[in-house]
């Protein structure tokens, strides 16, 4: 059986090009880049390359880029190095989205166990954060705001350049986790007018455990990791050189095919999403529908328990997800569903699908076909038997 990988929000396959690549460095360029005869500097001329890829991709210098372990660790780095910087300043006050990752919500929620006031703010049924939120909660004491760029269980495109023009006047840093958008959309972090963009070279057919994060020239920032000088001192530890490299082939890729491949998700994505809703009855589109990432969407099938849906999904062949990756396999509601003020049973019945370079109209079209079955099967195995 032929099996359809619709989870690309989660992780994407590394392209040929990412795999040749990384196999050829591993091969051919083990020096330290921080040493400094031929060896360390063939490293160092290979990071520098990827550099000015992966700056390329967001629209920045690549002085600015700081190769880090993961989205995760760059999410850290932005806020825990903003705050300990500010931290003498009386300034404790950081914010964020309610719908962030994890990675930055438990960045909040541990700060906030050291004393600094945290503030989530709300979102509608959209799943867009609106900027008079933003305006409402950011105070003189606002030390840093963070907002994701697009939210990763159901696509929707936050509105950054305004947010951070709010936190610009407040005088307050501002940071963007731009984990799912990067390689999807154009970004271009003089627009945004953001001081702070985190990436992630998995999302976009690079490998795991490497990603970025952009800081703006001159931004104050006391890196957490302590010891070499590494990443102008931003990250110790000696570089990841294969996944770095790794993450520039990608970074490249993604620009080139950038244009082509958003019309061709979008459309395939649309058309999962019409035949979706045409053909299984009791389903709906959760969050706003425009601005969207081309490759997602997250449906909500009435009755149906989203773990058994999954799971009958893959023995179908079809791979999905019920939101973020972090929490699958547990039966906790979505985070984001939840701040989107849907009711218990529709944070618990939705299904994440991430379209990616592999998916195909023969893809979507067994999808369609197959879940109406799927999900009848489901509905009348949970349906309380009538009593005589
Ligand atoms: N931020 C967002 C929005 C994500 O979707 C993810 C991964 O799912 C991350 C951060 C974490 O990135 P990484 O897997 O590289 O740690």
């Amino acid at each position: 059986m032929a099996r359809i990988y619709l989870d690309h929000n989660a992780t994407t396959p590394p392209s040929e090009a990412v795999i040749d690549r990384m196999g050829a460095i591993l091969r051919e360029e083990f020096g330290n880049p921080s040493s400094v005869h031929y060896f360390g500097q063939r490293a160092k001329a290979a990071i520098d390359e990827a550099r000015t890829a992966v700056a390329a991709l967001i629209g920045a210098d690549p002085g600015e880029i700081v190769f880090t372990g993961s989205g995760t660790e760059g999410d850290n780095l932005a806020i825990r190095g903003v705050a300990e910087a500010l931290e003498g300043g009386g300034r404790k006050h950081l914010i964020a989205s309610a719908i962030e990752h994890e990675a930055v919500l438990n960045t909040l929620k541990a700060l906030g166990r050291r004393g600094w006031k945290t503030t989530l703010l709300p979102v509608d049924e959209s799943g867009i954060v609106s900027p008079d939120a933003l305006t409402s909660a950011i105070d003189q004491d606002a030390a840093l705001v963070s907002v994701m760029h697009a939210n990763n269980e159901i696509g929707t495109i936050q509105p950054v350049a305004e947010l951070a023009r709010i936190a610009r006047e407040r005088r307050a840093v501002f940071h963007t986790d731009a984990v799912q958008s990067a390689g999807k959309i154009p970004i271009d972090v003089k627009t945004l007018g953001v001081d702070l963009l985190s990436i992630s070279a998995h999302k976009f057919y690079g490998p795991k455990g490497v990603g970025a994060l952009w800081i703006r020239r001159g931004l104050r920032l006391q890196a957490p990791i302590t010891g070499g000088k590494q990443e102008r001192n931003r990250r110790a530890g000696t570089e990841n050189v294969a996944g770095i490299v790794g993450m520039g082939v990608a970074a490249r890729e993604a620009l080139a095919k950038m244009s082509d491949e958003a019309t061709r998700l979008s459309a395939l994505r649309d058309r999962l999403e019409e035949g979706v809703l045409r053909h299984v009855t009791g389903t709906s589109v959760n969050g706003a529908r425009a601005p969207r990432v081309p490759n997602t969407t997250n449906i909500s099938f009435d009755r149906t328990e989203a773990e058994s849906l999954l799971i009958a999904l893959d023995l179908a062949g079809i791979a999905v997800s019920t939101g973020s990756a972090c929490s699958s396999g547990t039966l906790e509601p979505s985070h984001v569903l939840k701040a989107m003020g849907f009711p218990a049973h529709r944070t618990q019945n939705s299904i994440r699908f991430s379209l990616g370079s592999h998916n195909t109209d023969a893809d979507i079209d067994r999808v369609i076909a197959a879940l109406p079955g799927i999900v009848e099967k489901l509905r009348n195995l949970t349906r309380t038997p009538v009593r005589a």
